[in-house]
């Protein structure tokens, strides 16, 4: 390797990190400030972190480059063409069927390339996406999407996730598609919303369940997005989990309607749900837009995953932004410090205290099942996010600015 080349993948920077995004390995770990954040010096040779030490003093921020547990791509910004004007659930649905009557490889493709571009500028290093695996488009969809993973492999971890109703599992098409994700190495996923229908629900999460045990799939499922029948779909699934073996990890996504529970009934399912070692995403974007949604008033009562409640059980709580411009909601652009800024607010988490920012860190990455887990230590990959201003309340109001270095070379520059 010539010296240039050498010059160009090493680097140091001098920044301030959230503590429970750092690894300093045998060093002692210095007293953080009130905001969590500790002064380090970081080099990095080559794809990777050579060092990470304590300093004295530092301006700007950095974070590793972050993850997003719960996205779309078949459907990005197809809000335009398919608005859901009235904002509900219902609409949402219906719009979404619409658009998938409509849906081509190419169309797909664009969308999908779109979004990873938008993710691997905002600094986004995995990204979950569930895709509508029924219907008219289904088959083009899942091979378009693999495809894409395939190509933005090395810059980008692209999940997938086959989103089925949970009785599609149950068919011999059900058995094919479990085949063919298991061979991209991709989840197993359907919809559990209220109201479910007792036996027969549980009949096919079994068999769901039994699929994905026997291809190694992990389950991330979308349960109780919904603002009644207050866990229903979490009912159903502990009923079975809890008269079986299941080996591989269960993911609950949405898990809305758990806010509307009592505090004991909440305290007592969280503690059933920690004993199946569920984890959950919670989105609060797409659910604070949709969810209890009524002409002419503001809803009183938002369900939204009870992020703290669920952390208190000791359940990995991840935070991710769902949809990106579709018929159920109209904003998002796959930008992590744009979801941190909204989302903080809406669930009331303070990312100076190590629990507000797992949901962004270490439980996403953890949930996501990556090799890395975010932390900032010697030997971990040379990703970062990068921001001028050194305090939350920069990050939070001036979210856009950053620049993102990936393998150990800035590939977005201040933006
Ligand atoms: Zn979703």
């Amino acid at each position: 390797m010539s010296t240039a080349a050498v010059s160009l993948s090493s680097g140091e920077l001098k920044a301030r990190c959230p503590r429970s995004l750092l690894d300093l390995g045998s060093d002692p770990m210095p007293t953080a400030g009130v905001d969590g954040l500790i002064p380090v010096l970081l080099t990095w040779s080559g794809s990777r972190i050579q060092s990470v030490r304590a300093t004295s003093e530092a301006t700007g921020l950095v974070l590793p480059r972050l993850v997003e547990p719960h996205a779309h791509l078949d459907k990005a910004f197809s809000w335009t063409e398919h608005p859901n004007l009235q904002g509900t659930y219902e609409q949402a649905l219906a719009a979404n069927f619409r658009e998938h009557e409509t849906r081509t490889a190419a169309k797909v493709e664009q969308r999908g390339e779109r979004c990873l571009q938008l993710a691997w500028q905002h600094g986004l290093r995995a990204v979950r996406s569930h895709i509508d695996s029924l219907g008219p488009g289904a088959n083009f969809s899942w091979e378009v999407l693999a495809d894409l993973s395939n190509n933005w492999r090395e810059r980008i971890e692209l999940q997938l996730v086959a989103l089925v109703p949970i009785e599609h599992w149950s068919t011999a098409e059900g058995e094919h598609l479990a085949a063919a994700v298991a061979k991209v190495d991709g989840l197993i996923g359907g919809v559990l919303a209220p109201p479910c229908r007792g036996r027969a629900t549980r009949r096919a999460l079994r068999r769901l369940l039994e699929l994905a045990d026997r291809h190694g799939c992990p389950v991330d499922l979308h349960i109780d997005e919904a603002a009644s029948q207050p866990a229903e779909g979490v009912r159903q699934l502990l009923h079975v989990l809890e008269s079986m073996t299941v080996s591989v990890p269960v993911t609950c996504s949405h898990a809305s309607s758990l806010s509307l529970l009592s505090a004991g009934a909440l305290q007592r399912l969280a503690a059933r749900m920690a004993r199946q070692n569920l984890r959950v995403v919670a989105l609060p974007l797409t659910n604070g837009w949709l969810l209890g949604h009524r002409d002419n008033e503001t809803p009183l009562r938002r369900p939204l995953a009870p992020i703290r409640q669920l952390q208190r059980a000791g359940i990995a709580v991840a935070v991710g932004g769902d949809n990106v411009q579709d018929p159920w909601y109209p904003g998002g652009q796959l930008d992590p410090l744009a979801l941190m800024a909204m989302s903080l607010p809406l669930a009331q988490l303070a990312p100076w205290d190590d629990d507000g920012l797992k949901p962004f860190g270490t439980d996403a990455t953890g949930l996501m099942g990556l090799d890395w887990d975010g932390r900032l230590r010697a030997g971990a990959p040379a990703d970062l996010i990068h921001l001028p201003g050194g305090s939350w309340p920069e990050l939070l109001s001036m979210a856009s600015r950053r620049r993102v270095l990936a393998g150990g070379h800035w590939v977005q520059d201040w933006a």
